[in-house]
């Protein structure tokens, strides 16, 4: 078996997530790391937080594959009194490697949203907001729209995404009418509040996202947009670990391990003793 580096794996996934791709905002590609140190063990996760980390040191990862990036804005001490400094020793003393792939892979095909989408049983997809500059073309861009085989109500279809996301503590919760017909959806991995207009003009029945807010959803329902799923935010974006874990497997001579510790900040949800629906 050939050795494969932290450089090999590097290559290709700067390869298959082109940086140009990501938002300007954004921060993607190797966080820390040594390029010749041989990776046998990845572990993909959505958030690089201490309890992740744990699992790394664990698993004996020798790279971690995660979505959001551990350090977004600059940082002038990474001292181990801080959090994210305290993150970063570990790693380093534990010679594990980082990489993200953020908005780089929400604009992927396949990207975050194909495997939102895929979970739902979603067909026919399209980019709800389609790439432009370097990552246009190809069915690229931010979030997806399909259609469900089988028309669901408001109510059925938020019952069914709770049963197809993974389960967190959050769940689903869905503004609209409960009886409205749903057939044709919008979905966008992590926080959606900025496609909500992109959804009206796409004219979909539903759109679902995380991290929605009782203005904008007030506002959108008010102004005769679809019917809204809000989902927690790490539900929506760990379906896609599957699709890179299968990608990494197929390209290099490694285990890979997909992390299932929900990272979502949300630990409890009590419903409410009310009527919700007639
Ligand atoms: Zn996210």
């Amino acid at each position: 078996m050939t050795d494969c580096t932290v450089r090999n794996v590097v290559e290709a996934l700067d390869a298959r997530y082109p940086r140009d791709w990501a938002e300007s905002w954004d921060r993607v590609g190797l966080v820390l790391g040594e390029f010749d140190h041989r990776v046998s063990r990845i572990l993909c996760v959505v958030d690089c937080v201490p309890e992740t980390v744990d699992q790394a040191l664990e698993a004996g990862a020798d790279l971690i594959v995660a979505h959001h990036p551990l350090l977004l804005k600059p940082v002038s001490s990474i001292a181990p009194d801080t959090f994210k400094g305290r993150i970063v020793h570990r790693l380093i003393r534990a010679g594990v490697a980082l990489y993200t792939a953020h908005t780089n892979a929400d604009t992927a095909n396949p990207g975050v949203s194909d495997a939102l989408a895929a979970r739902l049983d979603l067909a026919g997809l399209r980019p709800l907001v389609p790439a432009e500059g370097a990552a246009a073309g190809e069915g690229r861009g931010l979030g997806r729209i399909g259609e469900l085989a089988v028309p669901l109500t408001l109510e059925q279809f938020a019952r069914f995404a709770a049963g197809r996301l993974p389960a967190t503590a959050a769940g689903v919760r869905a503004a609209g009418d409960p009886g409205r017909a749903i057939r044709t959806v919008a979905v966008c991995g992590g926080a959606g509040d900025s496609f909500l207009a992109a959804a009206t003009r796409a004219g979909v029945d539903a759109y679902l996202c995380a991290d929605l807010r009782h203005h904008p959803v007030s506002e959108h329902l008010a102004d005769g947009g679809p019917a809204l799923l809000d989902v927690a935010h790490w539900a929506s974006e760990r379906p896609w670990l599957d699709d890179v874990a299968v990608w990494l497997r197929a390209g290099f001579p490694v285990d890979v391990v997909v992390s299932d510790l929900d990272t979502d900040p949300w630990t409890v949800h009590s419903a409410s003793e009310k009527e919700t629906h007639p």
